[in-house]
C-alpha cells in the first residue's frame, strides 16, 4: 500500500506559506512533489489557481508564478492557493498529455488513488486542494496549433444559479471574449468535476503557439481583474487592450459550430479570431499535400457568425478541428 496524497505544510498557516502537494508513487513513476503557494489572509473568498493542466500551455504556469510575486503584498483578505504546474510531467515534456501514460489530466477528474500517474494527480488535487476553494481559475491556453483571442471559457451548467455565478465571474476577467462552449467531450474535465462540487470554475484561455510578453500582460490583467471583483485585492478592473481595442464580447459556440478539415493538408487561415463572417464567406483554404493538382479546398462560413478559434499551425489530418464559430450569447 503506497502512502496517501498529502501536503507537506499546513494551509491554515497565516500569510504566505509554501510547500508541496505529494502525489504518491505508483507502478509507472516515483512520487511527484508539486510546488504549492498558500496565501492566507483570513476570512473571505477562497480561490484555487492552477496552471499547467496541459503541459504545452505555458502561459498558465508563467502567470501563476507572476501572481506569487505580487499577490502576497496586494491581497487584503481571503485565501488563495496557487499551483503553477498541476501536471509537471506534461509541462517538462511540453506535451498536452502526460507522456508516461498518455492521459489528458483534463479528462480524468476526479482521478483514482490506484490509477496511473495522471489519475493520481487528479485524485490528489480533488481530495486536498479543491475542497479548500469556492472558486477555481484553471489557466490554460490554446496550445501550439490554434489561434484564440484572450478569453475565458465555461461550459453550459445544468444548475442555473451556478451558471449565472460562473458567467458573472468569467465576465469579470474583462478579457476580449467570454465563451460559453457547448463542448462534446467534457467527461472527466476538471471543470465538470468542480461544477459537480458546486464550485465556480473558470477556464482562462489564450491563443498561439509561442509565449509573448504582450499576451502574458493581457492574461495577467484578466486574472487581476477577477481578483479585484472577488474582493481579494483592491484596485479598479480595466479592459486590457487587444488589437487597439478595449472591449469584451460574450459568445456561445455550439457543437454544430465546429468546422472539421475535409482532408489532410496544410490549412491557410484567411480570417482572424473575432472576425465576423457572413454565410458563404471564405474562412480558410486547405492545401492537400498529396495532390498533383493546384486545386485547394475552400472552407466557407456555413452561417453568419464570429470566428472564435482558428487553426494556426501544423499539418492537419482529415476530420481534425480547424475552425470554431460562435454567436452572441442568448440566455
Ligand atoms: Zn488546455
Amino acid at each position: 500500500m503506497s502512502e496517501a496524497p498529502h501536503l507537506t505544510f499546513d494551509l491554515d498557516t497565516p500569510g504566505l506559506s509554501t510547500g508541496h502537494l505529494v502525489v504518491p508513487k505508483g507502478s509507472d513513476c516515483e512520487a511527484l512533489s508539486l510546488p504549492v503557494f498558500s496565501l492566507n489572509k483570513g476570512e473571505g473568498p477562497r480561490l484555487l489557481i492552477t496552471g499547467g493542466n496541459h503541459g504545452n500551455e505555458l502561459e498558465g504556469p508563467i502567470v501563476a508564478r507572476r501572481l506569487v510575486e505580487w499577490l502576497p503584498e496586494a491581497q487584503t483578505c481571503g485565501r488563495v492557493i496557487i499551483v503553477p504546474e498541476i501536471n509537471p510531467l506534461a509541462v517538462q515534456a511540453w506535451t498536452r498529455n502526460t507522456p508516461i501514460d498518455g492521459k489528458n489530466l483534463n479528462r480524468v477528474f476526479p482521478g483514482r488513488a490506484d490509477g496511473s500517474a495522471t489519475e493520481r494527480i487528479a485524485d490528489a488535487v480533488s481530495r486536498l486542494l479543491l475542497p479548500m476553494a469556492d472558486t477555481v481559475f484553471d489557466l490554460h491556453s490554446a496550445g501550439p496549433t490554434m489561434d484564440f483571442p484572450p478569453a475565458v471559457i465555461t461550459h453550459p451548467i445544468a444548475d442555473a444559479d451556478l451558471m449565472a455565478k460562473t458567467l458573472r465571474m468569467a465576465e469579470a476577467f474583462k478579457l476580449p471574449m467570454t465563451l460559453v462552449w457547448q463542448y462534446h467531450d467534457t467527461l472527466g474535465m476538471f471543470d465538470t468535476w468542480a461544477h459537480s462540487q458546486g464550485k465556480v470554475f473558470i477556464c482562462a484561455e489564450f491563443g498561439g503557439g509561442t509565449v509573448g510578453a504582450e499576451a502574458l500582460a493581457i492574461y495577467e490583467a484578466g486574472v487581476r481583474n477577477a481578483l479585484i471583483t472577488l474582493g481579494l485585492v483592491e484596485g479598479e478592473a480595466e479592459y486590457p487592450t487587444f488589437r487597439q481595442q478595449k472591449s469584451s464580447r460574450t459568445l456561445e459556440t455550439l457543437s454544430s459550430d465546429l468546422l472539421r478539415s475535409p482532408t489532410r493538408g496544410i490549412f491557410e487561415p484567411r480570417r482572424s479570431v473575432l472576425d465576423e463572417v457572413k454565410q458563404g464567406d471564405l474562412i480558410g483554404v486547405l492545401h492537400p499535400m498529396e495532390s498533383l493538382s493546384a486545386d485547394s479546398i475552400r472552407v466557407r462560413a456555413p452561417t453568419t457568425s464570429i470566428v472564435c478559434m482558428i487553426r494556426s499551425g501544423g499539418h492537419v489530418d482529415a476530420d481534425e478541428e480547424i475552425v470554431y464559430l460562435a454567436r452572441p450569447l442568448n440566455l
